[in-house]
Order: structure tokens, then C-alpha cells, then sequence
């Protein structure tokens, strides 16, 4: 454990960098090389931080991702290895980490090397000299993405930002946490997390800092449009009621143009004329039809929130551990 003091504004500080790794067996071993050495520059070191530890989060990889870290622990730097027991996915390795995290400051970031490792230092000196409690990385330039996926990932950050009430666009998961923020994250008993939106939502002094996307290492990303979808609902079930409002809302509309029709059948009835409209029978039950499934689906997606909640489990399930801190 890290004394008290090692977290205070004097004295060395120590810094931590969580990695979440799914089937990146192929180059971890070299992108890790490649953000270490930007950790351990002597401009680093020299605002003070001077002990780098990794927690590096093996997701439940297929392929040999767990033999790699183990061997960059056992050479290189002062590691952490966390393997979940499954796929537990990207959110829930993020929480892995940052709970076995050490340092007077924790920098998550992705292990393909498309959040730019050189920005390490800045991060340091804006929480160093400049005093922030959160470095956000923001994407200035979404680099090779595909347009289809920037189209997305951008309507997403949109929809997320106006309902949740805080600036999420362009908001990506390379972040530098103070203590002050790991210790209010892990006090947030939420089982299904949403973590840029929890690190918006809990405040604290944020500097942002742009950054350019560069193009995965190797492999490919692991983020089909289904699971997008789904981190999607999560954000917005999680940060927001919105939809259940538009429910409501769908409910009015309808409800006015009930009232609607009726006068109008009723006037053309009490005039003597046959009521037509067979079609508009059947029309407005296939609305009608439709409009309450949604909605129940909507109050269903809510439900299931509360459902797995209630449920507590934990997060993830370490399956092994290898705690090479000690290394010099
Ligand atoms: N990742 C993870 N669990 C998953 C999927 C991804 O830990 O189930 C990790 C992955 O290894 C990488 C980071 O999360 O370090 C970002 O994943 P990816 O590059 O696939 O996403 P993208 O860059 O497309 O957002
Ligand atoms: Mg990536």
C-alpha cells in the first residue's frame, strides 16, 4: 500500500497507469514499451512524479495477451497483471483497474496506442504545476476512423451530452484522475458504469487537452455497433430519463389525436352519415400497436437496470493476479 503522504501536494508522487486489454496479445508488449517510455521521462520525473506503476487489466483474452504482460512485467516496470475471469468488457476492466490502482494519480488509456502516449507529460504537468484534478483527452481530429464510425461515435457523444447536461463530445477514455477523484469514483456503487460519463458527472477542477486518434497498432476494434448500441443505452438509461419522458409525450400525442378523430366521428354521425373508415380503424391500431411497444420496451430497458443493480454482483471476477510492484 501507498503511505498517506505519497498522495499529498509534497514529497514524490506516484502515478498509475491503467491499461484494459482484450485480445492485444500480438503488440502489447511494444506499445507498452512505447507508453512507458513516455512515463519515464526525466520531465516527469522532474515535476515530482517519480515512481510509474501499471495495471494492466487482461479482459478475458482468447488469445495470448496474459503470457504477454506477464513477460513485460517480469522485465520492465513496476507492474500490476489483473486477469477477469471472461470478457467482463471495456467498462468493467477500466473499474478492475483503477481499484487496484496505487498512485497519487491514474492515468486509463487504451493499449493499441490510438490515445497518443506523448501526452503523458502534459497530463502530468497540468496536474502537477497547474493544480487540475482531472485531465480529460479530447479528440481534435478523429484520424483514420472510418466516416461511418466518426458519424456514430459523434451522434452518440450528442445525444449523450444533451441528455446527460454535461460536455461529452469528443470525450474519450484517456483520462489522468487525482486520488481525490479515484477515491469519489470507487465510491460510486453503480454495478453497470458508464465512465467518462461518472468522471463528468463527479465534478472536480477538468483541464482538457486535444489530441489526434491515431490508427490502431494491430488487430481490430473490438466494438461492433451492437455493443456501441448497448454502451449507448447503458449511458443513457444511467445519466437520464428522458425517454421515459418521451413516453409520456408519446402518450400526448396520441391522446390529442384520439380526441381529434373522435369529435370528428362523432360529427359525422350525429349528421346521419355512415362513419367510414375501416382503414383509419386499422391505421391507428397499428399505431396505436406499435407506439406501446416501444414503450414498454423503453420502461423494459429501464427495468432491467434496476434489475441488475438490485442484483449486486460484483463488477468483475479477478481470476489471477501478479503483483510485480516490488520490481526495481
Ligand atoms: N477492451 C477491453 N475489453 C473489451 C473490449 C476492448 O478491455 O471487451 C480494450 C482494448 O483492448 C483496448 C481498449 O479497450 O485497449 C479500446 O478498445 P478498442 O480499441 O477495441 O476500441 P476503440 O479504439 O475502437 O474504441
Ligand atoms: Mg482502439
Amino acid at each position: 500500500m501507498v503511505s498517506a503522504d505519497q498522495y499529498s501536494g509534497n514529497g514524490p508522487k506516484s502515478l498509475s497507469i491503467v491499461i484494459p486489454l482484450y485480445n492485444e496479445g500480438d503488440h502489447v508488449e511494444s506499445s507498452l514499451s512505447e507508453i512507458g517510455r513516455y512515463a519515464h521521462t526525466r520531465t516527469v520525473a522532474d515535476m515530482g512524479v517519480q515512481d510509474v506503476e501499471f495495471v494492466l487489466v487482461d479482459d478475458g483474452s482468447s488469445d495470448n495477451t496474459w503470457e504477454a504482460i506477464g513477460r513485460f512485467a517480469s522485465v520492465h516496470a513496476k507492474c500490476v497483471c489483473l486477469r477477469l475471469s471472461r470478457n467482463f468488457g471495456k467498462e468493467a476492466a477500466i473499474c478492475a483497474g483503477i481499484e487496484h490502482a496505487h498512485g497519487a494519480a491514474v492515468i486509463v488509456m487504451d493499449g493499441d496506442l490510438q490515445h497518443p502516449p506523448e501526452l503523458i507529460p502534459e497530463m502530468v504537468r497540468l496536474w502537477t504545476v497547474e493544480g487540475f484534478d482531472v485531465v480529460d483527452a479530447v479528440k481534435a481530429d478523429r484520424g483514420e476512423e472510418p466516416a461511418w464510425y466518426r458519424f456514430h461515435a459523434r451522434l452518440f457523444n450528442q445525444v449523450m451530452s444533451r441528455l446527460s447536461g454535461f460536455d461529452l463530445a469528443d470525450a474519450s477514455d484517456f483520462k489522468l484522475l487525482d486520488r481525490r477523484v479515484v477515491t469519489a469514483f470507487l465510491r460510486l456503487s453503480e454495478r453497470q458504469t458508464f465512465y467518462r460519463g461518472l468522471v463528468a458527472w463527479l465534478g472536480f477542477r477538468h483541464a482538457r487537452l486535444p489530441m489526434i486518434v491515431k490508427p490502431r497498432m494491430a488487430g481490430r476494434s473490438t466494438w461492433s455497433l451492437l455493443r456501441l448500441l448497448g454502451l449507448a443505452v447503458t449511458g443513457l438509461t444511467s445519466f437520464s430519463t428522458a425517454a421515459m419522458h418521451l413516453v409520456s409525450l408519446m402518450g400526448m400525442m396520441f391522446l390529442i389525436a384520439a380526441i381529434v378523430l373522435t369529435v370528428k366521428t362523432l360529427w359525422t354521425w350525429l349528421r346521419g352519415e355512415a362513419v367510414p373508415g375501416i382503414a383509419t380503424v386499422i391505421i391507428l391500431q397499428l399505431g396505436i400497436g406499435s407506439v406501446t411497444m416501444i414503450a414498454l420496451g423503453i420502461i423494459g430497458e429501464y427495468l432491467s437496470r434496476v434489475y441488475g443493480e438490485t442484483k449486486a454482483r460484483p463488477r468483475y471476477v479477478v481470476a489471477d493476479s501478479l503483483d510485480h510492484r516490488s520490481h526495481p
